[in-house]
């Protein structure tokens, strides 16, 4: 199996970060509960009038660095790693303000997982083009110039449970889910 696993909401805990350092910057603003997120843009939920505030945390010099990993998700990957000869952190870069979030992704790689990992990132606004047979993302609905051939399998989180179809997985199912010993 070749497998390709998203970043952000996945692996690294954007949303809980994102909340915690709402809270910590704009203790007078109103906040959305983490399993109040509806929607996959966190912009798109809180008020018009704070979105600049919004898009600053996450645009602000070591928020992705930083970003804790998601419960689970290092012990998996290196399980994973084991087991599979093909896996790929297939992730896309925040646009038009990259510049923080390119780097500091590839340091997170190399920070929590090392070398090895950093060699199979995959950088692209456009995971459809990529080969693969599992796709785990957080994203509702991944679009693109080509029909994917990867199964697009939902890694579970509050804001994409209005999706249905797609399998889902979490770091703590995910042997069950993708059949891995
Ligand atoms: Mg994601």
């Amino acid at each position: 199996m070749r497998l390709l696993i998203d970043m952000d909401g996945v692996i690294a805990d954007f949303e809980g970060d994102f909340l915690r350092r709402w809270k910590e910057t704009h203790p007078e603003k109103t906040h959305i509960p983490l399993e109040n997120r509806k929607g996959f843009y966190v912009r798109e939920q809180y008020p018009q009038e704070f979105s600049e505030f919004v898009q600053e945390i996450y645009h602000s010099p070591g928020f992705y660095q930083n970003l804790p990993p998601m419960p689970g998700a290092i012990e998996a990957l290196k399980e994973i790693k084991n087991s599979l000869n093909h896996v790929f952190l297939c992730t896309s870069p925040m646009l038009p303000k990259y510049e923080n979030c390119v780097l500091e992704k590839f340091h997170w790689v190399y920070e929590h997982l090392g070398t090895d990992w950093v060699n199979n990132i995959i950088l692209t606004r456009d995971k459809t083009v990529v080969k693969g047979d599992v796709l785990i993302d957080d994203k509702p609905d991944i679009k693109g110039s080509c029909i994917p051939e990867w199964e697009h399998v939902i890694y579970d989180q509050p804001y994409n449970r209005n999706i249905t179809g797609n399998r889902r997985l979490t770091w703590d199912n995910w042997k069950e889910v993708l059949n891995i010993q």
